[in-house]
């Protein structure tokens, strides 16, 4: 028997519907609740590393994503010059087993959309527009209120509502989630004949421009500046400003601008960053991905870090018998210190790109893929 038998997903994002999945797939009864009325329509994409798509495969949903994403094993450093030359085309290390692509970029609404069925395949009850008003736990479960006023008892309650999470707060845990002094805009697009992989851009006006390719049809393209202000520009506005940063970037980015035309795909935010000291639980409570670990997609880990917490912490709740402190202790070791090293290894490259220091990035990434090919 597992050590729990129903459990209470709150967030459908990577960690939540991971979880999920995992454990109704082992015969837990799991409700995942989502804030969101539905699973976007709109939205950027996302770079899934080697070791994102492992655990996409142990989810089942590896052949959904394989055939809506694009894969690719190399990554293509270019200027900021007029010709967007290519400096270096470094091959990617395949985190995530030889038989598996480096990377995949991938549309987050489509990634989300494959999530979301698996789940209700594998019997999760999925609950839209839905969040909790109250948490009351004592040793044997935790007693939820739902925003709709009805109640339920549960053996334990997932926290997978991202970096902002409620169920942190409801903990009354005091987390600093502090900007790192970057921005970035990013456009959902056509993918031009051109784009068959990432290439980075670093230096010119900005640190990073760059893009990575979603699929057959679509791409998603970045500008990382320092972080400014930018919530009082209208959308029209926004597109014009990424237009004009993207001109001193050239090559595929030529074509890329040329596609730039439509103001609700195109999207600015700040990187930002904490690591929430083990424990991760409070009891029958826990936090897991962003909610307990975020940091700047420098390496492009955050969704990989998501899914892994979601994959360990179910395996420990169905290959054990009893939900107690050996448990607990178990998932701290495998997950705070990898997660905690790759926060701050995309930390340290924001860093050194905002402090203009020639870091071995090379050396970084080295180490992180050594870490990250390792099973979680
Ligand atoms: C600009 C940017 C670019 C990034 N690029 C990459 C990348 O290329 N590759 C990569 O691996 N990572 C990337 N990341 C990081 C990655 O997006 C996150 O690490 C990952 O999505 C975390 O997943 P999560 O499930 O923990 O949280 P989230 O994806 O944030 O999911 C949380 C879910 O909880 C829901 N929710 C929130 N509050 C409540 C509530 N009260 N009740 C119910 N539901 C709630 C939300 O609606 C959401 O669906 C990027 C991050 C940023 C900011």
């Amino acid at each position: 028997m597992p050590a729990v038998n129903n459990v209470l997903v709150v967030g459908s994002g990577l960690a939540g519907a991971a979880t999920a999945i995992h454990l109704a797939s082992r015969g837990v009864a799991v409700d995942l609740l989502e804030i969101k009325p539905d699973v976007a329509a709109l939205g950027s994409g996302i770079t899934l590393q080697g070791n994102a798509l492992r655990e996409l495969r142990t989810l089942g949903v590896w052949e959904q994503v394989a055939a809506a994403g694009y894969a690719f094993d190399v990554t293509g450093i270019r200027a900021p010059d007029p010709h967007g030359s290519v400096l270096a085309e470094i091959p990617d290390a395949k985190t995530g087993g030889p038989d598996l692509p480096a990377a995949m970029g991938m549309p987050r609404p489509e990634l989300a959309r494959i999530l979301c069925d698996r789940a209700t395949e594998v019997g999760v009850k999925l609950r839209h527009g839905t969040t909790f008003t109250e948490l009351t736990q004592d040793d044997d479960g935790v007693d939820v209120t739902f925003s709709d006023h009805s109640t339920h008892r549960y053996d334990l309650v997932v926290g997978a509502d991202g970096l902002r999470s409620w169920t942190r707060r409801a903990l009354g845990i005091n987390l600093e989630t502090r900007s790192i002094g970057m921005g970035i805009w990013r456009a959902f697009g056509p993918r031009p004949a051109s784009v068959t992989r990432t290439d980075l851009y670093y230096g010119g006006p900005s640190f990073i421009a760059g893009y990575c390719p979603t699929g057959e049809d679509s791409l998603y393209a970045y500008i990382v500046e320092p972080a400014q202000d930018r919530s009082a520009l209208s959308p029209a506005e926004q597109l014009a400003t990424m237009r004009q940063l993207s001109e001193a970037y050239h090559g595929p980015w030529d074509e890329i601008r040329e596609t730039l035309t439509d103001p609700s795909r195109v999207n600015y935010t700040w990187f930002e960053t904490h690591v929430l000291d083990e424990p991760w639980n409070r009891g029958r409570v826990v936090l897991i991905g962003d909610a307990a670990h975020t940091c700047p997609p420098t390496i492009a880990q955050g969704g990989a870090m998501a899914l892994e917490d979601a994959v360990v912490l179910a395996e420990l709740l169905t290959e054990r018998t009893v939900l107690d402190q050996d448990l607990w202790d178990a998932f701290h070791a495998r997950r705070y210190a990898r997660a905690k090293t790759v926060v701050d290894a995309s930390n340290t490259l924001a860093q050194w790109q905002l402090d203009h220091v020639q870091g071995d990035a090379p050396a970084l990434f080295r180490q992180i893929a050594e870490l990250t090919s390792q099973p979680a």
